[in-house]
């Protein structure tokens, strides 16, 4: 197939979509704008698509497991992933300057996130060969003994969110072709392009036509008819939590498997024996990074009361001194908010905060001067005298903003942290290794960080408690997902 493609150009100009190895439009012939968030211009226009095009992707997508992709040994797929990975490498740079452009994330970030991205699509590439059934002899009968075998599961339908889209759409990719199975890749309106500039370094790196289709289009239009599909048999799917109950629901036409990341209102413990120096400025990034459109973001900081007031006007200094601005200047640490509409729903938090009384000790407004006028600033915001029940301390802002609290006793502060209906994420800060190990048991999340945050490994599973979701990504279990398990039973007498 012919790449008819124009190069990434982020100058306004036209893109197509990629559905079965060639570059298309909406059936409609619709169309929409993309924008860069610092400044407000647009930086391409591309596809609206809706149900047909999602027909067309899924159809595709089957014709390709069924074909020429269902002939790839997991040694060729292992040989192909490592041969995207280098591309990956190769064009790390056109991958980061899409994702500043298009989300907003500061370019530093989107540099420093190769190994996470290149390591997990090397790590699943390992997994392709890794992938094997079991001997069970029949515990009932002498007389037959019974293997098990592991399918690809078929056509994966992933939708994923606008704030990290190369690593969400690797995270999703890389294990469907890791397994055998083909994708139809459902990126948000608000940040289309990255994935359309994967999709383009897959199709260079040999993926066969059909393997990974790209679907640009709005959640309703195009995301719903993704997941409500009689012919996809599995949705990976990261988003807020009231989408993921929706795509719950519409998986039940054909009880498709569902996979779910979805918010959290993370809980960061500081107790009083902390190493400060440290502590203070990864508690402020576990919020503050990509302005909090995050996750994982650590916006309830519960903090020991004997150093809380220290503590938070350290925290309050720190974020005094970020630097916030384009993305695209290496210098920046701050980005902006991807939208006018999520700048207005955060800047509702900050009112909101105010006026359940908590205290403003830094940040807590819009920045619109000189060249921030033309993009969705927020300055970073700490609030103090925060109560459990205060909106800003059981919502998720997905903002620069955190929420510190002070606590007591141990068994207090487990209490309250735990008393969210999220379960994503949670940091602890101690040099006791006893509060350690008693913390990382008792709360109630998917990943718990102690000294640091953020941190992943591909070999690690990542994923929710309760209402952040079910499924995890990330390490062997996650390519099950992936999978049918197939027993095979043999008559041997
Ligand atoms: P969102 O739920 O609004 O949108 C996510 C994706 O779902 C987009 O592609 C969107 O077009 C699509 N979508 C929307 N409605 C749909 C529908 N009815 N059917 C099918 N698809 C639909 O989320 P967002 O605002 O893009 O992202 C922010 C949210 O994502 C936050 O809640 C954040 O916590 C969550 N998130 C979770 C993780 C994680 O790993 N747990 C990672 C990143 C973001």
């Amino acid at each position: 197939m012919t790449i008819t493609q124009p190069r990434h150009l982020l100058d306004g100009s036209h893109r197509r979509m990629f559905i079965g190895g060639a570059w298309v439009e909406a059936a409609s012939g619709e169309t929409f704008e993309t924008r860069n968030p610092a400044t407000g211009t647009v930086i391409a226009t591309v596809p609206r698509a809706g149900k047909k095009d999602i027909e067309r992707a899924v159809a595709a997508a089957r014709n390709a497991f069924d074909g020429p992709w269902s002939r790839f040994k997991p040694h060729e797929r292992q040989k192909l992933l490592l041969k995207v990975a280098d591309l990956f490498e190769r064009h790390w740079e056109e991958i980061c300057v899409s994702d500043t452009t298009d989300m907003g994330l500061p370019i530093a970030r989107a540099r420093g996130n190769a190994n996470r991205v290149l390591g997990m699509l090397r790590y699943y590439a390992g997994m392709a060969t890794a992938l094997h059934g079991q001997t069970i002899d029949n515990s009932l009968s002498g007389d037959i003994i019974s293997y098990t075998r592991k399918e690809p599961i078929g056509v994966v339908g992933a939708i994923i969110p606008w704030n990290a889209p190369t690593a969400a759409s690797v995270w999703k990719i890389g294990p469907a072709l890791a397994t055998g199975c083909t994708v139809v890749l459902k990126p948000s309106e608000e940040a289309p392009l990255t994935p359309l500039l994967i999709a383009e370094l897959m199709a260079e790196a040999g993926v066969p036509d059909g393997v990974v289709n790209v679907v640009t289009g709005t959640g309703a239009e195009a995301g719903a008819p993704l997941a409500e599909h009689m012919g996809v048999d599995k949705i990976v799917f990261t988003g807020s939590t009231a989408t993921g109950q929706s795509i719950v629901r519409a998986s039940a036409g054909n009880l498709k498997r569902v996979s779910l990341e979805l918010g959290g209102k993370s809980p960061v413990i500081v107790c009083a024996d902390a190493d400060l120096e440290r502590a203070v400025p990864v508690a402020a990034m576990s919020v503050f990074a990509n302005s909090g459109q995050i996750c994982i973001a650590g916006s309830r900081l519960f903090v020991a009361r004997s150093i809380h007031d220290e503590f938070v006007a350290r925290l309050a200094a720190y974020a005094a001194g970020l630097r916030i601005g384009d993305g695209i200047d290496p210098e920046t640490e701050i980005g902006p908010l991807i939208s006018p509409r999520q700048l207005q729903r955060v800047e509702g938090y900050l009112r909101a905060g105010s006026e359940e009384g908590a205290r403003l000790v830094a940040g807590g407004t819009r920045l619109s001067h000189g060249a921030l006028a033309a993009g969705n600033f927020v300055a970073p915001t700490v609030f103090s005298g925060v109560t459990d029940t205060m909106r800003i301390a059981r919502e998720e802002i997905f903002g620069p903003v955190i929420s510190a609290l002070p606590f007591d006793t141990l068994d207090e502060v487990v209490r309250r942290a735990n008393d969210t209906p999220y379960g994503l994420a949670a940091g602890v800060f101690t040099r006791d290794l006893t509060t350690a190990h008693q913390l990382s048991r008792r709360l109630q999340a998917g990943s718990v960080w102690v000294n640091t945050y953020h941190a992943i490994d591909p070999a690690v599973p990542f994923g929710g408690y309760k209402m952040s979701g079910y499924g995890r990504e990330g390490g062997a279990e996650h390519l099950d997902e992936y999978l049918n398990t197939k027993g095979v039973f043999i008559r041997i007498d």
